[in-house]
């Protein structure tokens, strides 16, 4: 008889391991606290965008979903930048052609719950809160709609619920389990552009649009019918933060100071400011993320990152890949599976946390710094003409599957050989072969 897998929390990790987990012939049971969002058109939580890349991209193609995703996704091949003055500046972010996907996360999850409910040997369960596991008996408890309990057995659990998640809060109980959680001084809120006449886009479409203010941004990521949603990221206390905004008139006088060019794009402003939540942004490292052969965690349950390198979701389904590469390649041993596992995701869910809390001053701050901008040219550059031996930091966590941990590391030899490059003088000369590849290759250090 198939062993029994269940699956706690059925976002966007958790319906696509349970597809993963079908194909290879294990009985599945996915449990969602939520209704079933394809009968109830819920807010999906968090955001209504996210960026789609590389590695979220590789993980769909594994279970065929990627030409339907990318069919509804507008592609974002740049940044575009709105200073104070109006004025903007386009930095691409890569090479032509390379470009972070817009998608709908309602669609995304949607999508891949439909393709699992296909599936004969998984069973959706939604309205399903969990709120206890017994790791050692493979038991997981529910809290149903109307509030009756019920308790589901199991030979594996996977805890897939999140950030917040309940099956990591049962694995804080264990001995030897490191936990951290760290909140950022930063929050956000969701605000809209919408579309012009016959759903036109109001700014460019296929870009994602940042607004860098320094301490705080707006960014902005089209959608397929024709709007956008903006994201507020700015601190809660201090001179300019959310707890400043208290009246329509200081959120106007606020938005017509730092983003004029927005201001006559979003006329729904102050309505949607004051009906938003502002949501925190936190940052959760744990390890060990598994219980012996029994339970192990998966996504935002095993790391929540913050969203400025926009590879939460991508790094989700990349532990999704591994998890399930590690389980065909050790199967029955799952004790060594899960293990094989964990050593493997846990150096990069650490280095893409520590990632995108820097280009949180990256985009709120640098992208509209002048020698910030040199260097980032210097860098395209570079990458243009070495593509076989110099590749950016952006471009491996964005547009590779390298570990992020080699991005990171990779990141900081980059700005031993820029900081030489441009030390030296030798912008004018970035196609001399001869004088540049040493430095490339020296890392730098000449
Ligand atoms: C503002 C913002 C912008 C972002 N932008 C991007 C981006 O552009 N690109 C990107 O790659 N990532 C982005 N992310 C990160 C991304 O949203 C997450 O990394 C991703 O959703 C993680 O997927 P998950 O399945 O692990 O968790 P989730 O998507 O949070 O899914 C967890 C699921 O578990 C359910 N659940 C929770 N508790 C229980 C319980 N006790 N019992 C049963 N079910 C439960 C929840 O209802 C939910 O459906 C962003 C995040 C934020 C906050």
């Amino acid at each position: 008889m198939a062993e029994k897998i269940n699956i706690i929390g059925g976002g966007l990790a958790g319906s696509l391991l349970s597809i993963c987990m079908a194909k290879r012939g294990f009985e599945v049971n996915l449990f969602e606290r939520r209704p079933d969002m394809r009968k109830n058109r819920i807010s999906a939580g968090k955001s209504i965008n996210l960026a789609l890349s590389t590695r979220g991209l590789k993980a769909l193609e594994q279970v065929g979903l990627d030409k339907e995703i990318m069919k509804e996704a507008i592609p974002m091949y740049g940044r575009t930048i709105h200073s104070r003055t109006g004025e903007i500046n386009y930095q691409p972010y890569g090479k032509e052609g390379q470009a972070i996907n817009s998608v709908s996360r309602g669609l995304l999850n949607i999508q891949l719950l439909e393709l699992a409910d296909a599936y004969e040997n998984i069973t959706l369960h939604f309205n399903a809160k969990c709120i206890d596991v017994n790791i050692e008996q493979g038991l997981a408890t529910f809290e149903m709609e109307g509030g009756t309990k019920k308790t589901f057995s199991s030979d594996r659990i996977v805890g897939t619920d999140g950030a917040f998640a309940a099956t990591r809060a049962r694995l804080q109980s264990t001995d030897r389990f490191n936990y951290s959680q760290s909140y950022l001084p930063v929050g956000y809120k969701e605000l809209i552009i919408p579309p012009g006449q016959g759903a036109k886009f109001m700014m460019e479409k296929n870009a994602l649009h940042i607004w860098p203010r320094g301490a705080f941004m707006m960014i902005a990521l089209p959608n397929p019918s024709g709007d956008y949603t903006c994201t507020l990221f700015m601190p809660f206390e201090g001179e300019k933060s959310f707890s400043k905004l208290h009246t329509e008139s200081d959120v106007k006088q606020f938005f017509d100071e730092e983003f004029p060019d927005a201001v006559p794009l979003m006329p729904s402003l102050l309505k949607d400011f004051f009906t938003n939540p502002t949501s925190s942004l936190v940052t959760v490292r744990c390890y060990p993320w598994s219980n012996g052969g029994r339970l192990t965690l998966a996504g935002d349950a095993a790391h929540a990152v913050v969203p400025f390198f926009g590879q939460g979701m991508n790094c989700s389904f990349e532990d999704v890949m591994v998890l399930d590469e590690c389980i065909g390649n050790y199967y029955p041993n799952w004790n060594k599976a899960f293990d094989e596992y964990q050593k493997q995701r846990k150096p990069n869910a650490d280095a893409i946390a520590d990632l995108a809390i820097a280009n949180y001053t990256e985009m709120a701050e640098k992208v509209g710094d002048k020698v910030f901008l040199h260097k980032k040219q210097v860098e395209h550059k570079l990458c243009e003409l070495y593509p076989n031996d110099f590749k950016s930091q952006y471009e491996l966590v964005t547009f590779s599957t390298v570990p992020y941990k080699q991005a990171q590391d990779r990141g900081l030899v980059n700005d031993l050989i820029l900081a030489y490059i441009i030390d030296h003088k030798l912008e004018e000369q970035l196609h001399n072969r001869e004088l540049i590849l040493p430095v490339i290759k020296n890392k730098g250090m000449m």
